[in-house]
């Protein structure tokens, strides 16, 4: 299989989730091994953040990237759609610091990206195979990240929240599942309790009931009014985050990946923690 770029440019503009600034985002081909890499227009013609797992500076509620100081902000759900859609290379261009929100999921960006169409390249595309099993734990939060080999990506999620509206939660993902219509469409969560300790952190400025699916434990209801997509949807989008995460493996993983309670802090750890010790 080559590598792929994209046939033409493609932008989206919205509002970042947690720093709430505006941002428009334009999306170029790039040539072969080029991989996927941020330019922040707003500060100069040669600032670039490489989409790359050494570049995971922040993972509260979301990634960060930085590169000699230069931040890039919640890129998660692009890069899924990056990845699920076989992008290898793209330069990615923001005029702020972090990705839009878009309506919380991953659609639009697959929808934008189909419309500018992919063109395949001259060189195969690499793989970041993985050679053995491993598990990686983060004993704060009980989450593990198990890794093992396998022909073609397999990645099985289970959450397993304190809410009576969610609690334990599973959503699969392999070569039978389409990534546009099953995962890229489920939005961002969270839990109507904790929206005022997110704000205190100064984060979700940019959230509101139209990119996020608000779940209220207490009146057992969504927020809003609003309805899941899926009766799994908080475990999909976690899918769909951990996607987004592991698209920082700088080539497409191949293996199996068995999450339990995946979050951006134990998914960009333990695959440091694989790549380092070369097990993918
Ligand atoms: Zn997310």
């Amino acid at each position: 299989m080559k590598q792929q770029t994209l046939r033409s440019s493609c932008s989206f503009s919205g509002v970042g989730l947690h720093g709430g600034r505006k941002v428009t985002m334009q999306l170029l081909p790039a040539p072969d091994d080029y991989g996927i890499v941020f330019q922040r227009t707003d500060l100069g013609d040669e600032v670039f953040v490489r989409a790359v797992v050494d570049r995971v500076a922040k993972t509260r509620r979301s990634t960060g990237l930085v590169e000699n100081g230069i931040a890039v902000r919640t890129p998660e759900h692009l890069l899924a759609a990056l990845r699920c859609l076989g992008v290898d290379n793209v330069l990615i261009r923001l005029d702020a610091a972090e990705v839009p929100i878009l309506d919380g999921s991953a659609l639009p960006y697959v929808e934008g990206l189909r419309e500018a169409g992919l063109a395949e390249q001259r060189a195969e595309r690499r793989y970041r195979v993985v050679k053995r099993h491993a598990e990686y734990a983060d004993p704060r939060s009980g989450a593990r990240i198990t890794v093992d080999p396998c022909s073609e990506l397999i990645v099985d999620v289970t959450v397993d929240f304190k809410s009576p509206m969610v609690g334990v939660q599973k959503a699969v993902y392999d070569a039978t599942v389409d990534f546009a219509s099953q995962i890229a469409p489920s939005r961002t969560f969270c839990f109507y309790r904790e929206i005022a300790l997110l704000r205190l952190f100064g984060l979700i400025k940019g959230g509101s009931l139209d990119n996020a699916l608000v779940i209220d434990d207490r009146r057992r209801r969504y927020a809003g009014g609003r309805q899941p997509l899926f009766e799994n949807e908080p475990a999909r989008h976690k899918l769909l985050d951990l996607l987004g995460d592991f698209a920082l493996a700088g080539l497409p993983v191949q293996g199996r990946i068995t999450a339990y309670k995946p979050g951006h802090r134990v998914n960009t750890q333990a695959l440091k923690h694989f790549i380092a010790e070369s097990i993918l």
